[in-house]
């Protein structure tokens, strides 16, 4: 499944252009004309990052920002702003609004794609069906995990595992909630087979030296933690 962005913007010249860079860069696009038409959205649908408008009516771009940084659904949605001015951007490295990017009008479409896919890349999300952090390279067509281009033999649960923990770095899951995604609901595992996977996990990428990726978080689960 291709990866989903919200796009927030009032203008519906600007919106379309967005919406059209957006999708042909393989991307499906979300739309909202309002910050509060978002969050609307965001209820239903989780997406894999967010454009945002500075100017929007009602609540604005850098106060949509700065909620979704407050709720832990949120919290790691990366943003890129739009602002309309130069001197906006200033404003928005001082606010510490925890916007990953931003870029002024007129964008450069071309320029905006390069970003969301760097940015994509970045939080772990599937860029052309690759995953790829740590130098560990998930490929979700052929199922096949590389470090430096050397194969790493990994069963099919494992590879579901660390997909999950690679497309949510730094997230801790717990047992079941791993068990859930992992193994899916209707199946009945008892919550010790994950830690068996884990361990064979991090067997095989023990000779990679990146087994200490894969951390415990004491009396929650497991992690993905990148060293960065
Ligand atoms: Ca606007």
């Amino acid at each position: 499944m291709a990866p989903s962005i919200l796009i927030v913007e009032d203008e519906p010249d600007i919106r379309d252009l967005l919406k059209f860079t957006i999708t042909r860069g393989g991307y499906d696009v979300l739309e909202a004309e309002s910050a509060e038409h978002a969050l609307q959205i965001l209820d239903l649908k989780l997406p894999e990052l967010a454009i945002i408008d500075w100017m929007l009516p009602g609540i604005s771009g850098v106060d949509l920002a700065n909620k979704l940084r407050r709720e832990e659904l949120t919290r790691q949605l990366p943003i890129i702003m739009l602002t309309a001015r130069s001197e906006e951007i200033d404003k928005l490295k001082s606010f510490e609004s925890g916007v990953d990017d931003y870029m002024t009008k007129p964008f450069s479409p071309r320029e905006l794609l390069a970003r969301t896919k760097a940015l994509l890349r970045r939080s772990g999300a599937p860029v052309d069906n690759i995953v790829e952090l740590e130098g560990i390279c998930l490929d979700l067509q052929s199922h096949e995990v590389t470090v430096g281009g050397a194969k790493v033999h990994i069963g099919p649960t494992e590879f579901r595992l660390l997909e999950l923990l690679m497309r949510h770095p730094n997230r801790a899951f717990d047992r079941s909630q791993l068990l859930d995604r992992v193994w899916g609901r209707s199946v009945y595992v008892e919550e010790r087979t994950v830690d068996v996977h884990v361990l064979r996990l991090r067997k095989a990428l023990q000779p990679h030296g990146l087994d200490r990726l894969i951390q415990t978080v004491r009396g929650i689960g497991y992690r993905f933690s990148p060293s960065t």
